[in-house]
């Protein structure tokens, strides 16, 4: 049995105060059974990570550079992501490789950086609407966990969870039926099977875009979905809750 996860990619928003007060809030409802992640922008995890002192939101950060230490400017390492106490990192949203330039590649290499330190990688997946309307969606999704597979071996999602978010669907209040949803993370489910079965069976697949309280049961409910990735919904602490007790009620 998998447990589901849901879990807040708060983006570019917020100020110190804003981000422990919105922590503050999440932490005060122990939503049980679900595995409730927050992830803020790296300059604020140590005073979110103070503000979850004491409840069980994980933290997570957005991002994480492919390499230790050296000539790198403006990135921050995995191992620098630990010391603030983040258990997971977001690899490779849509937002990082269309605005940002994350190549398959270059997301591959974070990802194998992610997990040598003991982080937990989101490695997040996802087609454009042209991919989808030629047909290309399993294709664009599978060549971005190969390259993830091509970095780390056969069991480069042994210690990882994988968000399927298209990104026709990210903060356009367009949602992926439950349906679509379902079909592609039930095939990438098996493409992970043809590798490693025991790790099909066992990792979780979020589903990301547009979910709101009001979609998230149906989503959630779908027996490959394993839980949500969630942008704006995740700025209002009750929209957030109420998608962490949607997932509850699915476990
Ligand atoms: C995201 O950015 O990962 C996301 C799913 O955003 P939204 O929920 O706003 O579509």
């Amino acid at each position: 049995m998998r447990t589901p996860m849901v879990a807040g990619n708060w983006k570019l928003n917020g100020s110190r105060q804003s981000a422990v007060a919105l922590a503050g809030e999440v932490a005060a409802t122990e939503v049980a059974g679900v595995d409730v992640v927050v992830c803020p922008v790296s300059l604020h995890l140590g005073d979110v990570s103070q503000a979850l002192k004491g409840s069980s939101v994980l933290l997570g950060a957005q991002n994480a550079c492919a390499e230790e230490q050296g000539a790198f400017t403006g990135e921050v390492s995995s191992t620098m992501l630990a010391e603030f106490g983040c258990q997971y990192v977001i690899i490779g949203h849509s937002e990082r490789r269309s605005l940002f330039g994350d190549s398959n590649e270059s997301c591959a290499a974070r990802h194998k950086a992610v997990v040598a330190a003991g982080l937990t990688p989101i490695f997040c997946v996802g087609e454009t609407l042209d991919d989808r309307e030629a047909g290309n969606t399993m294709a664009v999704v599978e060549s971005q966990l190969q390259a993830a597979f091509d970095a780390c071996g056969d069991n480069a999602f042994a210690s990882a969870v994988i968000a399927y978010e298209p990104v026709w669907a990210i903060g356009t209040g367009k949602t992926a039926t439950p349906e679509q949803a379902q079909e592609v993370h039930a095939e990438l489910r098996q493409f992970i099977a043809a590798r490693d079965q025991q790790t099909a069976s066992a990792v979780r697949i979020l589903y990301g875009g547009s979910v709101n309280p009001g979609n998230a049961a149906e989503l959630i409910g779908k027996p490959d979905i394993d839980g949500g990735l969630i942008g704006g919904a995740a700025l209002k602490s009750a929209d957030f809750l109420a998608i962490c007790q949607a997932a509850a009620a699915q476990a």
